[in-house]
């Protein structure tokens, strides 16, 4: 029998009613002779009486800096909460199950606290609740190490447990079940007109969540692509289909697959002219580099050097820049708008129709680049959900 990997985020187990559905989710691989292995995150939002930032609100900055072991802790106990509480849903449907948590589930990782890496995965207590008939529930977003430490495996840590046990059970697929229909050919929250796209294959998906695409964690595709494990995301509250996500491309493909941005973006400009003498000047990327100062779009022309940086960076930045003397100028506000597609390769004139559409609507392109996959155009902030919805009226 095959196993399949079923993970539940966070709005599919908040309420009782919600959680019905997951065990319906559950049985319905039961019924089909599949082996569920259930990953779940901790239930809701912020606010939520148990949401990973309602526990983090409780204890203060101080605090978390200088005892990250203690705010891996802290940051685990959502998770466990949720697989004790289904466990109990489960229970009552007549289905046995375990909860675990991710150490006793065999997810051993290094001990960088709050962002560890997964060494091995030691599946045998998971195979013997499975031989014994029982449901093994694992709490997501965490592992222990060697010394049994509890860490946690940094953003989106749950779907990258989904990932790292789907490998190492190599199972029939991995399921990512969310609130929404499947990956869509935008956020739905910004594009109302936002479609599912049935099929996608993993370095697509990579680029997309990787480019602000949140439906999926970047790592946990990676994980999967390495184990040559299909991916679903599908919805947890219908029957649809979802996405499907492996490594074939469909055969009638579209040019741009999806549209999506990453917010908090500030374009730094550096001229020549007003950095004439400071031999800094020219070794200006390598500065940044050992600083540990991440910078996208760059740009390198005989008269400036023009890049963006995260606005986490920026005081980084200025206080490097400042020591060096070099003169430069920020345009803080910008959003970094990727339009994705594996389809575009060798196709002449996107760039052209997109900067005509966005054009046409007034919308300044502060900067642009592109990839095999990937067109990027940075935009002012204020204007990024028009751009999206005007992009997406054009392509899709
Ligand atoms: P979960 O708690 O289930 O992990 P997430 O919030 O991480 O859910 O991911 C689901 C959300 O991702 C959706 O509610 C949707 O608003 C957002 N999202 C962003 N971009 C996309 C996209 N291209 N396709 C689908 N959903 C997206
Ligand atoms: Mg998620």
């Amino acid at each position: 029998m095959d196993i399949i990997v079923q993970k539940f985020g966070g709005t599919s187990v908040t309420t009782k009613e919600r959680r019905k559905l997951v065990v319906e989710k559950i049985k319905h691989s039961l019924n089909n002779n599949l082996i569920p292995v259930v990953v779940v995150s901790a239930m809701g939002r912020k606010g939520d009486p148990y949401a990973t930032d309602t526990l983090l609100s409780m204890i203060n900055e101080g605090f978390k800096t200088n005892n990250p072991k203690a705010m891996d802790f802290l940051m685990s106990c959502g998770e466990m909460i949720s697989t004790v509480v289904l466990c109990n849903d489960l229970y009552d449907a007549g289905i046995r199950a375990m909860p675990l948590t991710g150490g006793q589930a065999g997810i051993i990782t290094d001990a960088k606290f709050n962002n560890a890496s997964v060494k091995e995965v030691n599946t045998s207590m998971l195979m013997e609740l499975i031989s014994q008939g029982i449901v093994p529930v694992v709490s997501g977003f965490q592992g222990a190490t060697e010394k049994g430490e509890i860490t946690t495996l940094g953003r989106g840590g749950s779907d990258t447990t989904a990932s790292i046990l789907g490998v190492a059970l190599k199972a029939k697929e991995i399921d990512i079940f969310t609130d929404v229909d499947g990956i869509m050919t935008a956020d739905p929250r910004i594009v109302q007109e936002a479609e599912v796209i049935s099929k996608m294959n993993y370095l697509e998906v990579f680029q997309y969540a990787d480019q602000g695409a949140k439906v999926i964690h970047p790592r946990a595709v990676d994980i999967a692509k390495k184990g040559s494990i299909p991916l679903k995301i599908k919805n947890t509250f219908n029957e649809s289909d979802g996405t499907i996500i492996d490594s074939t491309d469909e055969e009638s493909k579209k040019i741009i697959a999806g549209i999506t941005y990453t917010q908090d973006r500030i374009q730094v400009v550096i001229k020549k002219a007003n950095n004439e003498g400071n031999p800094m000047y020219k070794n200006l990327l390598n500065l940044l580099a050992k600083e540990n100062i991440s910078i996208d779009l760059i740009n390198v022309f005989p008269e400036e050097k023009i890049f963006t940086i995260s606005s986490k960076d920026k005081d980084s930045l200025c206080r490097v820049l400042g020591m060096e003397g070099i003169k430069y100028s920020l345009v803080e506000g910008c959003s970094n708008v990727a339009l994705i597609g594996t389809g575009m390769r060798g196709i002449p004139g996107v760039m052209a129709s997109i900067v005509e559409a966005l054009n046409e609507e007034e919308i300044e392109i502060l900067q642009s680049a592109d990839s095999f996959m990937t067109i990027w155009c940075l935009v002012k902030t204020e204007n990024v959900k028009r751009a999206i919805n005007i992009l997406h009226k054009k392509f899709m």
